[in-house]
Order: C-alpha cells, then sequence, then structure tokens
C-alpha cells in the first residue's frame, strides 16, 4: 500500500481547511493514522480502537467525502471535498446508498 503522505493534502488540502466547519483535530489526526496502517488508533470520544472509515465519492474521479467512526460508541466525523487515496476504503456514491455506507451515526 502506497503511503498516503500528507493526509490533509490527500483529502484536498487548503479547500479542506476552508470548508471544514469546524474542523476536527482529532478524527483528522486519527484518520491520518488510520490512511498509514497505524495499528491500535483509539476513539477521540470513546477511546476504543474500533474505528472506521470510509470514502465516498464519485467513481471516476473518487472524489467525495471521507467519514470516520467509531463501531463502539457510534460517535464520528465526516470531511467533504476529499479525495479517495488509492488502497482506501471506497464507496462510490451508488454502493454506498446501495451498501448504507457510512452508517448512521452521531457527529461530534
Ligand atoms: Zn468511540
Amino acid at each position: 500500500m502506497p503511503d498516503p503522505g500528507d493526509v490533509t493534502d490527500d483529502l484536498g488540502g487548503d479547500e479542506l481547511a476552508d470548508r471544514a466547519s469546524p474542523p476536527s483535530g482529532e478524527w483528522l489526526a486519527a484518520l491520518g493514522a488510520l490512511l498509514r496502517d497505524v495499528p491500535g488508533v483509539a476513539c477521540p470520544v470513546c477511546a476504543s480502537p474500533d474505528l472506521r472509515h470510509v470514502f465516498v465519492g464519485e467513481a471516476g474521479t473518487r472524489i467525495g467525502f471521507v467519514t470516520i467512526w467509531s463501531e463502539h460508541c457510534r460517535r464520528g466525523f465526516w470531511f467533504s471535498r476529499a479525495r479517495a487515496p488509492a488502497g482506501a476504503p471506497f464507496c462510490s456514491f451508488a454502493d454506498a446508498e446501495r451498501q448504507g455506507l457510512p452508517p448512521s451515526f452521531v457527529v461530534q
């Protein structure tokens, strides 16, 4: 799996900074760690390591949004205008709707 590098670049860089409202540094840091395959990344809310993430976007460009959530406490966050890096979990908008992704969670 290629190193995704700086997650803020993967998520759209300056464009993300302008759009996230408000940016959640802890969720973004956890997402970056997941993208780097860091083991045992803890949920910023409950500290459980059961974090999941998925990019949902247009099939051709892989641009859309990314969500990260805790399977344990069902809290999470999302960032819009993100491009799925190679190898990251990705669903097209249509597939995500069919598969019920992302699952419902409380945005925190
Ligand atoms: Zn949690």
